[in-house]
């Protein structure tokens, strides 16, 4: 092992780590926020910045603690304000990120592993094989990146990313203790401060690991659900065969229940031409939906190679959410970002050197132009 990799990266430690860890040093506990404070609020790489801690602390720190962030191998900004970067995890994979501006709004898509192991039919990332959980550090990265890109560190100012979705590649329940200690770093005030209604983990229904959730984080929730009924979602979600609907709807309104506040859940359902997109799916969809408080979301499904499904045409999108819209569910549609830079969802790829079965190789996908400076994958 090297000097770095055996340094604790700071960057990962929720604000309840980072106080036990200044505890083992002999530290007092306020020295844990402050660097905290440090860490995220200011954007320190390094702890000579911290200039309201002592030199001996701080040349302490420096020997046995490091603040590291992955590496950017591509940044691209699409014409619509969209960026999406690639990023080198240690290991040598790569993941994605898209961050998506809308008025003022800047929502930032994040990754939670390395592909995906639970194989959506319909999934570019589950196509690419699974091969690691991403640490907190590595999760965190991602904002201070994208924090970034808009100039000096600033995460409360106005150029702040306003909310986190946990949308990109990978499966977060099944990560659970990272994207928990993530999302406890995104949501505290010494940190990143954003709301709890602003960090949004989105899951293809890991039931027991919902249940779990509910005792430890009041983060936003959002579903996979993809399909009305039971025999198609077993297809397209192969998670439903083990947590089948009722299971999953019943974990999400324990769930609420637990937040005791109005928040709904996000209902995401992928429309794909002729597999559940028809008037019968809507209507068996607003059935399912009567038993949960929700909004739902409508994403036309975006085409990847070789992946046999189509996007609906406009006019059955429409269709199906006026029939949502009639029995009085709150319907969006997801409208495509930066198309020119591949930033869709289900179109994140990364570079993934699968763990799994499904592919036994390095998939070389990427053919980003680099940016300046920046090695090529
Ligand atoms: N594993 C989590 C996080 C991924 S979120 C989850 O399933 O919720 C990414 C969202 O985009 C999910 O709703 C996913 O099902 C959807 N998606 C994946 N591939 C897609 C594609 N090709 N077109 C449209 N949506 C897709």
């Amino acid at each position: 092992m090297s000097e770095t990799q055996s340094k604790v990266n700071l960057l990962g430690l929720s604000p309840a780590k980072l106080e036990a860890f200044f505890e083992e040093l002999g530290e007092k506990r306020f020295r844990a926020t402050q660097v905290l404070k440090w860490i995220h609020q200011f954007g320190a790489s390094s702890f000579d910045e911290m200039t309201n801690i002592s030199k001996a602390l701080r040349s302490k720190l420096a020997e046995v603690c490091e603040i590291r962030e992955p590496e950017i191998v591509v940044e691209k900004i699409s014409k619509d304000g969209t960026r999406k970067w690639v990023i080198r995890m240690d290991g040598g994979s790569a993941i994605e990120m898209v961050l998506i501006p809308d008025g003022d709004r800047k929502t930032l898509c994040v990754s939670s592993q390395v592909g995906c192991s639970l194989d959506c039919s319909f999934c570019s990332t589950g196509k690419q094989g699974f091969n690691r959980n991403l640490s907190t550090a590595e999760i965190i990265g991602q904002l201070r990146v994208a924090i970034r890109s808009f100039g000096p560190f600033d995460p409360s100012g106005e150029r702040r990313v306003t909310n986190v979705v946990f949308m990109g590649m990978g499966e977060p329940l099944m990560n659970f203790d990272n994207v928990v200690d993530a999302t406890e770093l995104m949501m505290d005030d010494n940190a990143y401060g954003l709301s709890k209604r602003r960090v949004t983990l989105s899951t293809a229904g890991v039931v027991p690991a919902l249940d779990k959730l509910r005792e430890v984080s009041d983060v936003s929730l959002a579903i996979s659900l993809h399909a009305p009924n039971n025999e198609l979602r077993d297809q397209l979600v192969p998670i439903n065969q083990r947590y089948p609907i009722e299971e999953l709807v019943a974990a999400c309104n324990r769930y609420l229940r637990e937040l005791n506040d109005k928040r709904v859940v996000t209902v995401e359902y992928t429309l794909i031409a002729g597999v559940n997109d028809q008037p019968e799916h809507a209507r068996q969809l607003v059935k399912v939906l009567r038993r949960l408080p929700c909004k739902l979301n409508l994403i036309p499904f975006n085409p990847f190679p070789n992946s046999g499904y189509e996007r609906p045409a406009e006019e059955v999108i429409a269709a199906f959410k006026q029939i949502m819209l009639n029995a009085s569910i709150l319907t969006t549609v997801r409208r495509t970002r930066g198309d020119d830079v591949d930033a869709a969802c289900g179109q994140l790829v990364g570079q993934v050197m699968d763990r799994t079965r499904r592919s036994q190789k390095y998939i070389p996908v990427l053919q980003d132009e680099p940016v300046q400076g920046k090695r090529p994958l």
